[in-house]
């Protein structure tokens, strides 16, 4: 396997986890596979990481249903589909560099890093105490991800250009120039923009943005929900 990160993630019992948790992520990605027009490559990362580490003790038989859920501080994690999505259309080559706006839980980022490889995904997270937990959780998983509290928009400034961006937080003004700024001729960036609308309806689309020599080129990929970008 040339997509592993760290310690081994298949056949490690220990990564991932027991027998029927490593079931209900198998049956996760096999509905994923058959709902969604991901590739392979995406589909084995998500198999590869163990989400159920990520999420709160409470909610771990939970863990590999498709659905979004709490991990505290009023944020939450996104659903599988939405990672495999997002992370799809990233389009990542192992080695790519990745900022990621938004670190969580750190679940997004360990599939990112998956795919590109250790030392390549920088993470930034606004609640310090967010950022602390998930950066031990991801040294404990064997995930070299760089993970650092602040603005997205800044955070990383000095270790840019990267090839791609993932931001977990929607931007309500599109995204900021800032990080386009961060993104090499060519690389993309994935993120929800827009605001929750009434009552968290309709506001927020999910784009592609891909940054070009004569302006950057922006794709709709339909309605999202995320949590505001601060
Ligand atoms: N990708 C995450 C989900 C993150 S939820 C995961 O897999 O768990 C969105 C996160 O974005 C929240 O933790 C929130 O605190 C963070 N956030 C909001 N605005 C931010 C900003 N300007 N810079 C960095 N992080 C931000």
């Amino acid at each position: 396997m040339d997509n592993t990160n760290g310690p081994g993630s298949e056949g490690d019992p220990e990564r991932g986890g027991p027998p029927d948790l490593s079931t209900a992520r198998r049956e996760l990605v096999d509905a994923l596979r058959e709902r969604l027009d991901v590739s392979e490559r995406t589909l084995s990362a998500i198999e590869a990481v163990p989400r159920h580490e990520f999420v709160p003790e409470s909610h771990r038989s939970h863990a590999y249903a498709d659905r979004p859920l709490p991990i505290g501080h009023d944020q939450t994690i996104s659903a599988p589909h939405m990672v495999a999505v997002m992370t799809d259309l990233l389009e990542l080559d192992r080695g790519d560099r990745v900022l990621e706006v938004g670190t969580g839980c750190g679940y997004h980022a360990a599939v990112l890093a998956q795919l590109v490889g250790p030392g390549n995904v920088f993470s930034a997270e606004y609640v310090p105490e967010l950022a602390a937990d998930t950066r031990e959780r991801l040294d404990r998983l064997g995930y070299d991800v760089t993970v650092r509290a602040g603005d997205g928009r800044e955070a990383f400034h000095a270790e840019a250009p990267f090839d791609a961006a993932s931001l977990t937080c929607a931007a309500s003004g599109g995204v900021p120039d800032p990080i386009v700024e961060q993104v090499r001729t060519g690389g993309r960036i994935v993120a929800p923009v827009g605001d929750g609308g009434f009552l968290g309806r309709g506001g927020q689309r999910l784009v592609r943005l891909t940054v070009r020599e004569d302006g950057v080129h922006r794709e709709d990929h339909g309605g999202v929900r995320f949590v505001p970008m601060r």
